[in-house]
């Protein structure tokens, strides 16, 4: 370890969940990065899945997966894009994961025949993968999910307070995130729930040290300074999160209001000027483009945009590097399926088929891409989209209409997309995939290296031989077709180990479906290139 220690700024939420406390806590880590500290993350997540991803899309958000392949919480996707920096599962645990290791501890004996406890084994082991994350970093920011006062967050502020006490004041900082409703009727802004909320902390034995309110309304000074004076914390330490016309605007809202005095104060960190020209600059395009572009979006989980919260986050990265808005026109697939696809799609300058899992919608998704490809409207398919594009190409040019994936359709005689039953996955092991393996833990996941060939879209987009991007899926394209479809006009364009990464049709002005999810490695200050490309390829065709 190195000599300096680590510091811990744990971000805790009150009254109600929702308040963006993850923003909260990757817009400070943001403004410390840039004064030059080495800043880390951590999300703690209080319920008892082992990890999320296993849980639907509609009950969590969608699942981010880290470049070693750990599915988690789609907060640490934040943090990636705030902090441009490649997080691993060391980054996010749960409850149910603590518990695991507990328990298989005490399988193996480890623990000496004592009684397993909440306090200690449990907040040791909390505060043991605590420690793990914050190593080689000059601060560490912790934010713990859910709501103080929920029975489950009992154990992670139990460790929060025990850190506090034995690292020293100058090695902790608390930072409260709550909610200040506004009362149409009385028209005023009440501070009564923020109270109750760092009371509770307190009789927890957490006392803040900063307070951030969200409010729909401008705060006035006098209710900051009664906030200050009932909960305890300086005045300097009351800080607003206004609703902001980006999220990437909340760390300038920050900063603004001074928040890296307190911080620097609390923490005794010297250098407390952070360089935000080229972030405030691409907020400025984010809030006012010069250019606007229009994009139909094709996917199924369309009433939880939540669960392409990655994809629609790479687009604005993307708008905020080409100087445009990028307008997503939400379109259902299985409405494309009833209606046909032109009536939909005839007013959008490029079309994007996203990643999924099951049969439904399947079809209007694939008429959405026969129709970019035969319209020559820009298309990005990624993942499922990709398999799509083969399928759909496979049926409509090489004349195969029972083309399919087994995914689909298990006896098809065509299978396009199908189940490889052992691969390599990126840690060098061998894992092995059946029909009938259970759910979780099965995909290709994380990230694995593709090779681009010469001349492709994929190629001039990355402008490299070789790219990384993240995985996650069961299925893989059957290499069995390549011969066909490159007689035909579809190329393969993107290669991993012989599996095929990356297709696009030649005769198109920008087409391209790729297996891996680039959105994933996409942050404001780095746009992802395949995006990038798609979104600048749209553009021109609106010319
Ligand atoms: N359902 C497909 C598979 O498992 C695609 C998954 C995805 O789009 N993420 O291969």
């Amino acid at each position: 370890m190195s000599e300096k220690k680590t510091k811990y700024i744990f971000v805790t939420g009150g009254v109600l969940s929702s308040l963006g406390k993850g923003i909260t806590a990757a817009s400070i880590g943001t403004l410390l990065k840039h004064t030059g500290q080495r800043v880390g993350v951590l999300k703690l997540d209080p319920y008892i899945n082992v990890d999320p991803g296993t849980m639907s899309p509609l009950e969590h958000g969608e699942v981010f997966v880290t470049k070693d392949g750990a599915e988690t919480d789609l907060d640490l996707g934040h943090y990636e894009r705030f902090l441009d920096t490649s997080l691993t599962q060391n980054n996010n645990f749960t409850t149910g994961l603590v518990y695991k290791t507990v328990i298989e501890n005490e399988r193996k004996g480890k623990y000496l025949g004592k009684t397993i406890q909440v306090v200690p084994h449990i907040v040791n082991e909390i505060k043991e993968r605590i420690v793990r994350a914050g190593e080689g970093k000059d601060i560490l920011i912790v934010e713990l999910g859910g709501t103080t006062g929920d029975i489950e967050g009992l154990p992670f502020l139990e460790t929060i307070r025990q850190m506090k006490h034995e690292l020293g004041k100058s090695q902790v900082m608390n930072v409260h995130v709550t909610l200040l409703p506004y009362i149409k009727a009385a028209g005023e802004l009440k501070t009564k729930p923020t109270q109750h909320s760092v009371q509770e902390l307190r009789r927890i034995g957490i006392a803040p040290h900063m307070l951030v309110l969200r409010a729909e309304v401008p705060v006035p000074n006098e209710i900051k300074r009664k906030i200050a004076y009932s909960c305890d914390v300086d005045e300097e330490s009351v800080i607003v999160a206004e609703d902001a016309p980006t999220i990437y605007q909340v760390p300038l809202n920050f900063l603004r209001q001074d928040i890296l005095t307190p911080i620097c104060k609390q923490l005794e960190l010297k250098d407390c000027q952070p360089k935000m020209d080229e972030w405030t600059d691409l907020v400025h395009k984010i809030i006012m483009p010069s250019n606007e572009v229009k994009i139909a979006f094709v996917g199924k989980y369309l009433d939880l945009k939540e669960s392409y919260k990655s994809l629609t986050e790479a687009l604005i990265h993307a708008g905020a590097h080409l100087d445009s808005r990028v307008n997503i026109k939400w379109v259902d697939s299985e409405k494309v399926e009833e209606e046909g696809a032109a009536k939909f799609l005839n007013d959008c300058d490029g079309i994007l088929v996203a990643g999924g899992f099951g049969e439904r919608g399947v079809e209007g998704k694939i008429q959405a891409i026969q129709y970019a490809r035969e319209e020559k409207i820009p298309f990005l398919g990624i993942c499922l989209g990709m398999q799509l594009s083969m399928i759909e190409f496979a049926r409509n040019v090489l004349g195969l209409k029972d083309a399919n994936s087994v995914e689909f359709d298990p006896d098809t005689p065509n299978p396009i997309i199908y189940l490889i039953d052992e691969f390599i996955d990126s840690a060098g092991a061998k894992q092995i995939r059946t029909t009938t393996s259970p759910m979780g833990g099965t995909l290709r996941l994380g990230e694995y290296e593709c090779e681009t060939k010469e001349g492709s879209n994929l190629r001039a987009a990355y402008g490299s031989a070789v790219i990384y991007e993240r995985h996650r899926h069961r299925y893989e394209a059957n290499p069995k077709y390549r011969e066909a479809f490159e007689a035909n006009g579809m190329d393969i364009t993107g290669e991993s180990h012989g599996l095929i990464e990356a297709v696009e049709v030649v005769d198109h002005p920008w087409f391209l479906g790729v297996q891996f999810h680039p959105e994933f490695t996409s942050r404001l200050q780095n746009a992802n290139p395949a995006i990038l490309a798609f979104v600048k390829a749209s553009m021109e065709h609106k010319k």
